[in-house]
């Protein structure tokens, strides 16, 4: 049996027609498959490649811890010198109230523990979420998901949560004195790139401060560079109680945080006290990696290219079948008509060497959201690639 037979043979499969390409080398903007052939990745990895694959900074990173320790015990007990210092580095780069890191495995456990954080220090047990929204694949991420195809055969699922449409006034007069926390995504990813009105979104921050309800902003996708400015919250003036940070931030490594400031974070110490356990939550090998990820990320200004960036996608990408592109820095979908044609061009597309994909809630569109890496010339290669294949 080949490779591609074991895959499908041993592997746990949760996708009717995986794509199946065997990747033995991913360098850059580019993956290389088992025949030696190269292809220019538009999606790195899910937004979790900012820095590019293997950023060589990174994998020194992930050398010289490795040669230190690996998991040497859970988490929040002994002092770990690359948690400590990505905690401070995250925290320098962030508001002043957005102090106090947790670290935990992936996204979907920074979603549980933003959202057992949010109850235990109000002490209620409603939450306010989105529908269309994606905050991860475990049972309470899955709750406050906001599509029902998708959650629907897991139930039951937590009970006290009340979705709305992003940007509805509904949803700030959802919020009342049982709401325990707010959850959304600062740029809706899997709905195809929903941006929020900055007036709804002030709306919503006044309402939780009048109702003490706390805010979750879930930045998993948008975060470290994606949209053109380190937090995509910059872009609409409004700060969460407790922000969510995945993908990007272990630079290629398994990493999530939920972030808050010291005096909500406290309320995990006690009553019960160890309010959120994880062994391998901040292991420091991520840690290690996402830090240095992070510093090339700042030191190679890779984020002031952005805005170029998205705006050179948008000015080639015209096609009659092109219906429109939703865009927040270099987190993009293309709308086509239908999600056959989608998986008709992405096809295409890979076998002239460009890889992409689609999105959970919106599969009639294209997803770009390349390494922050990607070249000018890439970007035109990308485009002649897909107006091709369309
Ligand atoms: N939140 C958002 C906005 C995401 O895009 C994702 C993953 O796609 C998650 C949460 C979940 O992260 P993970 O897959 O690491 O659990």
């Amino acid at each position: 049996m080949n490779n591609r037979a074991l895959f499908l043979r041993y592997m746990a499969q949760t996708s009717p027609a995986p794509i199946g390409l065997e990747i033995v080398k991913a360098s850059g903007n580019y993956l290389v498959d088992a025949e030696g052939k190269k292809y220019l990745d538009l999606i790195g990895g899910i937004s979790v490649c900012n820095t590019g694959h293997c950023h060589p900074a990174v994998v020194e990173a992930i050398k010289k811890q490795v040669d230190a320790y690996l998991h040497i015990m859970v988490y929040g007990e002994l002092v770990q010198s690359p948690q400590v210092a990505y905690a401070k580095m995250l925290a320098d780069h962030l508001p002043a109230h957005l102090n106090c890191v947790y670290f935990t495995n992936s996204g979907a456990e920074a979603t549980e523990g933003a959202l057992k954080l949010a109850r235990r220090f109000t002490g209620r047990g409603e939450i306010v979420a989105c529908n269309k929204s994606y905050h991860g694949n475990t049972l309470g991420a899955l709750s406050v998901m906001g599509d029902e195809y998708w959650r629907n055969a897991f139930r039951p699922l937590l009970p006290g949560v009340w979705h709305y449409d992003y940007n509805s006034e509904d949803l700030v007069a959802g919020i009342n004195e049982r709401t325990a926390c707010v959850i959304l995504e600062t740029v809706q990813g899997e709905a195809g790139v929903v941006k929020p009105d900055p007036e709804w979104l002030r709306r919503v921050r006044e309402r939780c401060d009048e109702m003490g309800a706390l805010l979750i902003m879930d930045e998993i996708q948008t975060g470290f560079g994606r949209t053109g400015r380190i937090w995509g919250f910059e872009h609409f003036g409004v700060l969460p109680d407790i922000l969510l940070l995945g993908k990007a931030l272990g630079g290629g490594m398994p990493l999530g945080a939920f972030v808050s400031s010291g005096e909500i974070m406290q309320s995990l110490t006690h009553d019960p006290v160890l309010g959120h356990i994880t062994t391998f939550g901040g292991h420091p090998v991520s840690c290690a990696a996402g830090m240095a990820s992070m510093k090339a990320l700042l030191d190679e200004e890779l984020i002031d290219g952005v805005a170029a960036k998205e705006a050179l996608f948008r000015q080639l990408l015209v096609h009659n079948k092109i219906k429109g592109i939703s865009s927040c820095g270099l987190l993009m979908a293309v709308k086509l008509d239908c999600n056959e044609d989608v998986l008709r061009v992405l096809g295409k597309a890979l076998v002239e060497s460009v890889f992409s994909d689609w999105f959970l809630f919106a599969s009639d569109c294209i997803r770009i959201a390349p390494p922050l890496t990607i070249t000018f010339d890439e970007i035109r290669y990308a485009c002649s690639v897909l107006l091709k294949c369309l």
